[in-house]
């Protein structure tokens, strides 16, 4: 069974019409949740509290968040993410419904998937790149500190490189990391670079698969069979997708010329090896994508693929 975050709370992670991170697109995939009559539990959005946030965050940055959505304008960054009133509980559901999922996916034979989840640039003290809180990031310090996992893997397919979970866990052997992405010479955060393996102890547990500007599906399959290989070597008790969906083709922030079938190939490769590596533990965030349509059409693969 597939649990989907599913709530007005979500929808209010939104920086407004003007801004390519605002509510259309994820009404988008609702609507074609609805018409698509596949089957799948309501999950409603739960707040984190500051205890789940410092899991992660500091404390400063907590509160810094906390007044800016007070005082409801200016940036949270250097002008990607716009403060606004409420900002702070629209993160904090984003980041506890993430979260909840995960719990939940631990308890009993299910899997989650929490569209507006992924929030990958979020460093434990900044925001960056429409992101607020590092859900993928809170829950990763959950499993390991307060579930006491060995290890966790963590994949991401979104556009852009996953900066806020790689740097923060670049030297963390426990966290074992697979992206691909559009090459950071050409996008935003500008890393994500092929010789990124992990440093220290976390040395040889992540991979770094930059892709040039008009990479299609046949260079993205090439891309995740070699993440495929890569996981396999590993052991973990958890996986965890963000599946981004800003790699297709007539995104407006990105060069990529992915179509939804990536999604397909990858969401179903995921449930296979999290059904042989962790007993089919798996929850996926939604992360970027700023074409409506093309958010719709590929998360609804991810969500077939993991009904
Ligand atoms: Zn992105």
């Amino acid at each position: 069974m597939l649990y989907i975050a599913r709530g007005e709370e979500l929808l209010r992670y939104s920086f407004g019409g003007g801004h390519p991170m605002n509510r259309s697109r994820l009404e988008a995939f609702y609507r074609a949740l609805d018409e698509s009559g596949v089957s799948y539990n309501v999950f409603k959005p739960v707040m984190a509290n500051l205890e789940e946030l410092l899991l992660f965050h500091d404390e400063d940055y907590v509160k810094f968040v906390q007044l800016a959505s007070q005082r409801g304008y200016g940036y949270l960054d250097y002008g990607d993410t716009p403060a606004f009133p409420g900002v702070f509980d629209a993160a904090s559901y984003v980041a506890g419904s993430t979260l909840g999922l995960v719990k939940l996916v631990l308890r009993e034979e299910c899997r989650g998937f929490n569209p507006m989840g992924g929030l990958h640039h979020a460093m434990s003290s900044k925001a960056g790149g429409f992101c607020v809180f590092n859900d993928p990031a809170i829950a990763i310090n959950y499993l390991l500190e307060k579930e006491r996992l060995r290890a966790v893997a963590y994949v991401d397919i979104d556009a852009h490189h996953g900066d806020g979970v790689y740097y923060e866990f670049e030297d963390d052997p426990r966290v074992i990391f697979f992206d691909i992405h559009q090459d950071g010479r050409t996008l935003y955060p500008g890393t994500g670079f092929k010789y990124e393996i992990g440093r220290g102890a976390g040395r040889g547990k992540k991979l770094n698969v930059p892709l040039p500007p008009g990479a299609d599906d046949a260079d993205f399959k090439v891309a995740f069979d070699e993440g495929l290989a890569f996981l396999e070597q590993h052991d973990f008790d958890f996986l965890l997708l963000q599946c981004g969906a800003d790699g297709l083709m007539g995104d407006p922030l990105t060069r990529l010329e992915y179509s939804e079938a990536s999604h397909r190939y990858a969401a179903s490769a995921l449930r296979r090896l999290a059904g042989e590596k962790c007993g089919g533990r798996l929850v996926a965030m939604g992360g970027g994508g700023y074409n409506p349509g093309n958010v719709a059409r590929a998360w609804m693969e991810v969500v077939r693929a993991l009904a």
